[in-house]
């Protein structure tokens, strides 16, 4: 249980067990992202991985749930992860799933077999930020990742059964292409049709390309309106069955959850309320 740098994890893995089995983020070039900073991005030794899960194991005894960080840590070699998925088989008897940060990119570079090992050893979420929809915005924020790929990435996953949680990220577009941005990631959401839907809002960091940008005045973020009505406007055009939809992150304005379809209409109408009251998160209490 040695921790370096930023360890950062989705809401859902708030009772997880976090293993670092890399430091960093193998990408590390999103102009929004202010994560891992300078942190080089490394692999950490099997063994000392091995170590950590010795420590956790004597710490808190038998453990249902680990996630395995940092920043997309699929990106690890399928052998190297099967390793680690084993490790942790052997030392938690009680372990019932293990989840993982992947860039759909990473997942593309896994065949369908080597998935469905991973699968089998253990491996039970795979949560990608997808951030847009959009390939311009895509490429403005440098995700390294075209909507195509995006779509590939996530379908792959389902089929090797694994639970996909995608994040898309409210703002990431700016104001000039807030529309476009709401459009083409429910469309994309749409062709992907995932168990899990989160959305995070963005959040101009000042270790971050994207500060410069904001300084230089060749980005604006939608006001909170603006983005609720970002959000208003990807819900209105989702159509998918099924997904379960959270913005419990803490850097929204407005904590929304439900499952999509059936609970579109609600969820719509919470947001117009939100929007006529005024009801939002100060921004005291956002965070990343
Ligand atoms: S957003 Fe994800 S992929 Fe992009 S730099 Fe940050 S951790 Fe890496």
């Amino acid at each position: 249980m040695r921790y370096r740098g930023n360890v950062i994890r989705p809401p859902s893995e708030a009772g997880s067990y976090i293993l670092q089995v890399a430091w960093g983020c193998s990408h590390n070039r999103c102009t929004f992202c202010g994560t891992y900073g300078d942190l080089t991005f490394q692999i950490r030794p099997l063994e000392e991985v091995r170590e950590d899960i010795l420590m956790a194991k004597s710490y808190y005894g038998d453990l249902r749930r680990v996630f395995l960080a940092d920043g997309n840590a699929l990106v690890l070699p399928t052998e190297r992860l099967l390793g680690i998925l084993g490790c942790l088989k052997e030392a938690f008897p009680s372990l019932q799933r293990v989840g993982i940060y992947a860039r759909a990119t990473d997942i593309l570079r896994k065949s369908a077999e080597e998935l469905r090992d991973l699968r089998a050893a253990g491996l039970g979420i795979v949560y990608v930020g997808l951030e847009s929809g959009s390939d311009s915005v895509l490429s403005l924020v440098r995700k390294g990742c075209t909507r195509d790929e995006a779509v590939a990435g996530c379908i792959r996953a389902k089929e090797a059964d694994l639970k996909l949680s995608t994040i898309i990220l409210l703002g990431i577009g700016g104001k000039s292409l807030s529309r476009e941005h709401s459009l083409e990631s429910a469309r994309l959401v749409n062709a992907i049709n995932p168990r899990y839907l989160s959305l995070l809002t963005l959040m101009i960091l000042k270790n971050t390309p994207l500060y410069e940008k904001v300084q230089q005045g060749l980005f604006e973020l939608p006001d909170p309106g603006g983005l609720l009505e970002e959000m208003k406007l990807f819900i209105e055009n989702l159509d998918v069955r099924q997904t379960i939809f959270r913005t419990n992150h803490a850097s929204n304005y407005l904590s929304l959850e439900g499952t999509l379809g059936k609970d579109r209409d609600r969820i719509l109408r919470e947001i117009d309320r939100a929007l006529q009251a005024g009801f939002l998160r100060p921004e005291f209490i956002r965070g990343l």
